[in-house]
């Protein structure tokens, strides 16, 4: 019965503003019992475009690119493993990770937070992606084909997810439809097994601490008991934990060498950020005061870089510059304390030095994306679009699927008059986004924009003809 309610919570919550006007097909008739990769790869793309909109989904790329980083070292040496899975975070105090269809792979802060050590939190995601590489969200709803992708993914959502939405409610017409599979849509015993035995071994391959596994699943358990009011953790609901997946967890490492795992900073750091931007900004200042002043943290250069980013917040620049000194004399270094060093200097007025600092730590990490953003706004903030521009050009040719860079790039067009350029940019970022008939909409204006030479036009006509194309065929199927 608590799945039935959590599901038709869920599709309740998401079926009817999720996709009343994406048009997207159903399954088609296919006879295999499992979703294909691009289908699979759709509805995953569905799910997390609407869980864009909500204001838990953290929209933050510096954390977003942490996980990330986490995430490729276990996928790099599963076999099996696709090269384009996307991690993102989640403003959830549950316990709770989650993968979608596709390759998508979502971490509740309160995962983050709950984790003692970075390998215990690599071990949570090493058994999400174990499911997507073991096929094994795949092969569930495989079985729910006949269903159309709306319902499915509400249906998705509400499994995967572990979490309800009460907060919304009334007319729930696919409800019953979603109620007669439900049952089909749990990770089995043997999934749960297969995952975890995937996900150990890559645990162990990428360097962390394979106890790590057996150890959280222990604390998750006592975390079952503890709240024993019938509301189980999320994650405990999709991946029941019991004595029996501890045991197998510690006697698969029980004969491995002991392996220590060092944290990265990036691993204290996240977590000293999302904890600053919770709650109140006095109070959260107010922690982080105390935790320097009485040296209770697991890392220091965290504590400081919570407190610097809680004064921002708190608009005290002074202090924050003050602060900073002492972080960047803990000898930490990376892009996280370069980006919070140039959040001080704008707050100090001092676009310039921003500018200039973010310029030369993107000489140092050239492969930092979350840099590139911060760097790209402190252009446009000081009105060097062409410079801005330039370095959004060279970003989209190397990663031509980031729709985050062609929304920078629409604005710095527009604030240059550039109008076909703007629109086409900004058509590119909601095809990106799966948006297609916002995307018809922008190239239709970068048509009229009158601003264009023949040849940008008839790159706008081809890219024009060709979404139509893709929008016609997939309202028809
Ligand atoms: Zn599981």
């Amino acid at each position: 019965m608590r799945v039935l309610a959590l599901l038709t919570a869920a599709l309740v919550a998401l079926a009817p503003r999720a996709w009343a006007h994406s048009a997207l097909p159903d399954l088609g008739s296919a006879s295999d019992t499992e979703l294909s990769p691009q289908m699979e790869r759709r509805l995953g793309e569905s799910i997390v475009r609407d869980m864009r909109r909500d204001p838990q989904f953290i929209d933050d790329p510096e954390v977003s690119e942490y996980l990330g980083s986490l995430g490729a070292r276990l996928t790099e040496v599963m076999t099996g493993a696709r090269q384009d899975f996307e991690f993102f975070g989640v403003r959830d105090a549950s316990i709770n990770a989650f993968a979608l269809p596709g390759g998508f792979v979502g971490v509740h802060t309160g995962l983050l937070n709950a984790a003692d050590s970075e390998s215990e939190l690599a071990s949570v995601l090493a058994h999400e992606i174990g499911h997507v590489t073991q096929r094994h969200i795949a092969r569930m709803l495989g079985q729910q084909k006949q269903m159309q992708i709306p319902v499915l993914a509400a249906l998705a959502a509400a499994i995967l997810l572990g979490r309800s939405r009460p907060d919304l409610a009334a007319g729930a017409s696919a409800a019953a439809q979603a109620g007669a599979v439900s049952a089909q849509l749990a990770y089995s015993r043997d999934f749960e097994r297969d995952a975890d035995r995937v996900g150990l071994q890559a645990l162990a391959a990428a360097g962390y601490d394979p106890r790590a596994m057996a150890a959280f699943f222990e604390k998750m358990q006592r975390s079952q008991r503890v709240s024993d009011d019938g509301t189980l953790p999320g994650y405990l609901r999709t991946h029941p934990v019991t004595t029996e997946r501890i045991a197998d967890a510690q006697n698969k490492v029980a004969g491995l060498p002991y392996k220590q795992h060092l944290d990265s900073p990036e691993f204290h750091l996240v977590r000293a950020k999302l904890r600053s931007e919770a709650g109140d900004a006095q109070d959260t200042v107010a922690y982080f005061e105390r935790s320097v002043r009485e040296g209770r943290y697991a890392n220091e250069a965290a504590a400081r870089y919570g407190l610097v980013s809680a004064l921002l917040r708190a608009r005290r620049a002074p202090a924050a510059e003050a602060e900073m000194t002492r972080l960047r004399a803990t000898g930490v270094s990376g892009p996280m304390l370069d980006t919070l060093e140039a959040r001080v200097r704008q707050a100090l007025n001092d676009q310039a030095g921003a500018e200039k600092l973010l310029a030369q730590a993107r000489a140092r990490y050239p492969y930092s994306r979350s840099l590139l953003y911060a760097h790209v706004g402190a252009l446009q903030d000081a009105s060097r679009h062409d410079q801005a521009i330039g370095a959004l050009n060279e970003a989209v040719r190397a990663s031509p699927g980031d729709p985050r860079l062609r929304a920078l790039q629409s604005r710095s067009y527009a604030a240059l008059g550039k109008r076909l350029l703007q629109h086409q940019a900004q058509g590119e970022y909601y095809a990106l986004q799966g948006s297609l008939p916002a995307a018809i909409e922008q190239l239709q204006l970068a048509r009229s924009a009158g601003d264009g030479d023949f040849y940008q036009l008839s790159v706008v006509d081809a890219r024009l003809k060709e979404l139509r194309g893709q929008y016609s065929a997939e309202s028809k199927r």
